[in-house]
């Protein structure tokens, strides 16, 4: 049985020398006695970025680390050929987590599907209808919020998530430009997937400038906003108040219950926030810069814990001291590394709410992190998410791009590897961009 296993943790950019193709004498059986378990000779195994985040020793997620010397474990269509579980037949196709081997015996059944639509290719159940597909879906229709006649941009837009998504925003009326990184990869999305624009990033100096040139960004925000800030400044609304008003129930979706955080809190619009969120059944935390600051959080608006963050030496560890199960809001106030130590202590599906950066207005370079602030000016919402909180949308996914594939709505390209042994370097690939649509290693022929 040949296999490619982990060699070590991968440190920096991952390496073919990180891994090694071994020949294993024995040819695997499932073991006597183990019930439920199925043989599958593995035709197709999926390359995808997430798996470089298990080769790393320490790995804060859902999934854990691979081990040193362990076979390499990714999503991959396979074939039945032994079972001792009664969902699954010799010679059912299925798709799922397996190893990156010749044949695999696969105990965790629970997580496979058996392959039912078999009048597509086999190798698109690992990307058009598997997990980046899936991602496409979810992405595009649940967190885009999507309207027709949006312009819409794409990043890594060649690739096994990123074509898929262009070729949604299009089909739901979206004007759609996509970057990528060769001039190959363009003229794909340009003249293959339908693109309205697409431009090579590596040969642009400046991406601001090469986005503002396209009409994706043009927008009439800024002056909007300036129009209501000025309003505000004369107080016929009372601005402060209001903001901490309407950025703690509309935007911070709070529950009793949550772990709070709010930033410059005395301040004008922090001590209302907070005292809003103690209202509210929250357990609340301050920050503020001085000690009598503090002293008034604690002692005047009934915060349950505040501290002067000049004092602290690292604003991460001062925030897991306050929050030891994490932050479930951050209602930002001050942009920066509070930002940045605060998205450090974030609990899943936790909200911040960017009300104001006041730390990032007197930078002058206008490039990196104080981009940032584009959030408020524009009003944007920003949101990560991950494809499996998803699940019970997978048979609408399957359905309804497994019909806009058969319509010819849809096309999907694969850049197919030929053999376990480059599997490596078919991986490695990813990070430099190698790979021209969704990388996939073809083990043996269906
Ligand atoms: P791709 O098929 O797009 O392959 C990765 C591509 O990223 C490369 O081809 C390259 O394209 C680009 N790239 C690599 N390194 C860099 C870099 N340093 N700077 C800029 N671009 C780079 O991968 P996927 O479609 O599978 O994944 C796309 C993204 O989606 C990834 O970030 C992945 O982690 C994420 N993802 C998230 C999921 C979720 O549930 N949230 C699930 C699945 C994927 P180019 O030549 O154009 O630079």
């Amino acid at each position: 049985n040949k296999q490619v296993v982990l060699k070590h943790f991968v440190v920096g950019e991952p390496k073919e020398t990180d891994m090694e193709f071994r020949v294993g004498k024995a040819s695997l059986r499932i073991p006597e006695g183990v019930e439920g378990a199925i043989l599958v000779k593995n035709l197709y195994l999926s390359c995808d970025p997430y798996m470089r985040g298990r080769m790393r020793e320490y790995y804060e997620s859902y999934i854990s680390p691979f081990q040193p010397g362990s076979v390499i474990e990714g999503f991959g269509v396979a074939k039945v050929v032994d079972s001792t579980n009664p969902k699954f037949s010799v010679g059912d196709y299925i798709v799922g987590l397996t190893g990156w081997e010749e044949h695999s015996v696969i105990v965790r059944t629970e997580q496979l599907r058996k392959i039912e639509t078999l009048d597509v290719p086999l190798s698109y159940h690992v990307g058009l209808l598997g997990m980046p597909g899936f991602t496409a879906y979810v992405g595009f229709y649940e967190i885009c919020a999507p309207k027709k006649g949006d312009y819409f941009f794409v990043s890594a837009a060649s690739g096994a998530v990123g074509q898929l998504v262009g070729q949604l925003a299009k089909l739901h009326g979206c004007y759609v430009v996509g970057s990528a990184g060769s001039a190959k990869k363009v003229d794909l999305l340009k003249n293959k997937l339908g693109f309205d624009e697409a431009f090579n990033y590596k040969e642009e100096p400046d991406l601001t400038d090469a986005l503002k040139s396209r009409p994706t960004c043009r927008s009439t925000c800024q002056a909007t906003w300036m129009l209501c800030c000025w309003e505000c400044w004369i107080g016929k609304k009372g601005m402060p108040g209001f903001t901490a008003y309407v950025g703690f129930y509309e935007i911070c979706a709070p529950k009793k219950g949550d772990y709070f955080f709010v930033s410059a809190a005395s301040g004008a619009v922090g001590q209302l926030v907070g005292q809003l969120a103690k209202l509210h059944g929250c357990y609340v935390v301050g920050s503020a810069g001085s000690a009598k600051k503090v002293d008034l959080l604690k002692n005047k608006l009934g915060f349950d814990e505040a501290f002067n963050y000049k004092e602290e030496p690292d604003l991460t560890d001062a925030l897991k001291r306050y929050f030891p199960k994490g932050i479930d809001i951050y209602f930002d106030n001050v942009g920066g590394a509070m930002l940045d130590a605060a998205l450090m202590n974030m609990r899943v599906h936790g909200r911040v709410a960017i009300c104001g950066m006041v730390s990032q207005h007197s930078i002058s370079d206008p490039k990196g992190i104080s981009n940032l602030y584009t959030l408020v000016m524009k009003r944007v919402r920003m949101q990560g998410f991950i494809q499996s909180d998803y699940l019970h949308l997978h048979p609408e996914f399957l359905k309804t791009i497994v019909s806009f594939y058969k319509q010819g709505k849809i096309v999907y390209i694969e850049d197919m590897n030929e053999g376990l042994e480059n599997g490596p370097a078919a991986f490695v690939g990813l990070f430099s961009g190698k790979n021209v649509g969704k990388q996939i290693v073809r083990v043996a022929q269906e």
